[in-house]
């Protein structure tokens, strides 16, 4: 699971990332959601427990993570995925997001001081 790091107008942030199943696209971990899906060979309901229990065929097991964009659409995805130059393009612009924050942040103290 590599670790990458960014930096902000607030200094280097630190996030671990997977890779996306589906896609292939890094992704921050805390995006990513884990998925499990195969064959259930056995099925046990603990419902007064609050627990369902599931056993896969271990030949069709698959588990892996899904980014948001495969997770929120899994037929659609992967046919968009994104390029080297797209994914450059967002960390920009997140990056662009922060330097506005902060600059806005910067104008407000200076009319809050005498
Ligand atoms: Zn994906």
């Amino acid at each position: 699971m590599p670790r990458r790091s960014a930096e902000t107008a607030f200094g280097e942030v630190e996030y671990d990332t997977v890779t996306c199943t589906s896609c292939e696209n890094e992704v921050a971990k805390t995006d990513a959601k884990r998925f499990v899906v195969g064959d259930v060979v056995e099925y046990r309901d603990w419902s007064s427990l609050g627990k369902i229990e599931y056993n896969f065929d271990p030949d069709t097991l698959r588990k892996g993570w899904a980014c948001p964009y495969c997770a929120s659409d899994p037929v659609k995805y992967p046919v968009n995925k994104m390029t080297a130059g797209q994914l450059a393009a967002s960390a920009v612009s997140i990056g662009f997001g922060l330097l506005v924050v902060g600059w806005v942040m910067g104008m407000f103290l200076l009319q809050v001081m005498p």
